[in-house]
């Protein structure tokens, strides 16, 4: 990744300008926070053993061999182990089926996105159906419902058009026998009610769970599994904190969703699977035990619902 020098974000101020003039600073200051924007965060001390339930390798750049290769060379170094590459679209599906051959620490799910439900054609549903067959896909995901999207971007699949996409692959989740990994974004109620009337297949991933206490409750009582990315770790996420305390330890997953949701304090930096164990800390503090503790229980359920080998 190419870091920009320190100098010339803006061409008329340098670092250690002598003027010290406010507008200088104001500007220097700004190149400065935008370079930050684009610095990776520091590596995290090593916390072996976990699994990275939901991450994009493709968006991260792992689009060939080698690229996959450093990005999980760098998190098996902290003791990320294996991670889950999740796709968007078609096209992200089958960047993450080449990732699951290409690196044996990689596994794949495939779905289209809430988002590009409208995609959902027979082309697209032969294609899917075929990818799930694939041992290296442990998951059918991210599906689900995104009421955020629809109305601000015109590409956005509409409601209808998600709950449909979803009962779809709901449907297929139950025929492979995989798990149903779901993406909720602010559709609480409709999704839970779907997922009750279409019949939840015997292993669901609440990723990037965003609840509340109420829908955590409701998710552990349906047997869900809920996975926490960066967002449990931001400075003001005291509601997911509480529902993350409230997970029974069989239930609990971790993830890093990068590139995005990097965690606290590296918000708005680009996240890889390298930065999981900061997550896994955060969830340590919350639920009261150590970090070796949490990241064996974390690391284990990933195991055990995706079907994974021990490394
Ligand atoms: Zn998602
Ligand atoms: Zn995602």
């Amino acid at each position: 990744m190419s870091q920009t020098p320190a100098t010339g974000d803006t061409g008329t101020v340098s670092d250690g300008n002598p003027a010290g003039r406010e507008s200088a600073e104001t500007e220097s200051n700004k190149a400065a926070r935008k370079r930050r924007r684009r610095e990776p965060p520091p590596d995290p001390a090593p916390l072996p053993g976990l699994v990275d339930a939901h991450t994009h390798l493709a968006a991260c750049g792992g689009r060939d061999p080698d690229a996959v290769r450093a990005i999980l060379d760098h998190a098996e170094s902290v003791g990320v182990q294996q991670v889950v590459t999740v796709a968007d679209d078609m096209v992200d599906a089958r960047w993450a089926m080449d990732a699951a051959q290409w690196d044996h620490r990689a596994y794949a799910a495939v779905a289209l996105h809430p988002t590009h439900a409208a995609e959902l054609d027979d082309d697209a549903k032969a294609e899917l159906e075929q990818m799930v067959a694939d041992p290296r896909v442990v998951a059918v995901g991210e599906t689900g419902l995104d009421y955020y999207w629809p109305g601000k971007s015109e590409s956005c699949a509409t409601p209808a058009e998600q709950a449909e996409a979803f009962g779809w692959h709901i449907d297929l989740a139950k025929r492979i026998g995989k798990p149903l990994m779901i993406h909720n974004r602010e559709a609480d109620r409709d999704l839970l009610d779907i997922l009750a009337s279409e019949g939840a297949p015997e292993s669901v991933i609440m990723h990037c769970f965003s609840g509340d206490l109420n829908v955590a409750r409701e998710c552990v009582d349906r047997g869900f599994m809920l996975s926490f990315a960066g967002t449990v770790s931001f400075a003001n996420a005291e509601e997911l904190r509480a529902a993350a305390e409230i997970v029974p330890d069989d239930q609990i997953l971790v993830e890093t969703d990068a590139p995005f949701l990097t965690p606290h304090p590296y918000r708005g930096q680009p996240n890889q699977s390298y930065c999981l164990p900061y997550t896994a800390r955060a969830l340590a503090r919350v639920r009261g035990v150590d970090d070796a503790a949490m990241a064996g229980i974390l690391g284990a359920n990933a195991r055990r619902v995706y079907g994974l080998p021990l490394q």
